[in-house]
């Protein structure tokens, strides 16, 4: 396994769609892997292929350290309700913006061995499942930041230690 560098914002290679995945190689299995290992060494709690410089419809998402979700090719099937709230991207480090997304997602995806599952999540998974699903169509949350972005300060003080 090994951290994956992440693209920043300005790289072209995040505003492009990505392309659906068609069978998983053993090079996908370990992106998959390295994406979870990078979100791990940072404050992520989601990354999308696009971000590490694949064009290709695959996110990892794990919001309490403790699930791990990869989903392939995702697809989101059903959104119920609002949450208002603050959102950050490891490919705008430092920064937070609010954004509203809908409160509970169903969303539809393909794992390592290629078996379709679907998945529920409400709160901050609900969340996150938007934000990186935006990432595989070429959307950075900054197009639906509410007012301005913000320097994110705790982050700034963890970083100081
Ligand atoms: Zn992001």
């Amino acid at each position: 396994m090994a951290l994956r560098n992440i693209r920043i914002m300005g790289d072209k290679i995040l505003e492009k769609v990505c392309r659906p995945v068609n069978t998983v190689t053993p090079r996908l299995r370990e992106l998959a892997k390295d994406m979870l290992e990078t979100i791990y060494h940072t404050y992520g709690v989601g990354l999308a292929a696009p971000q590490v410089g694949i064009l290709k419809r695959i996110v990892v998402i794990d919001v309490d350290r403790e699930h791990p979700h990869i989903l392939i090719n995702p697809e989101i099937l059903d959104t119920c309700g609002e949450q208002t709230g603050d959102e950050g991207c490891l490919s705008l480090p430092g920064k937070l913006g609010r954004v509203t997304r809908p409160n509970y997602v169903k969303v539809r995806a393909f794992d390592l061995d290629m078996n379709q599952f679907e998945l529920e999540g409400v709160g901050l998974l609900a969340r996150a499942i938007f934000h990186e699903c935006d990432h595989l169509d070429g959307i950075l949350y900054t197009s639906r930041v509410e007012g301005k972005l913000r320097e994110n300060v705790a982050l700034k003080d963890e970083e100081k230690k």
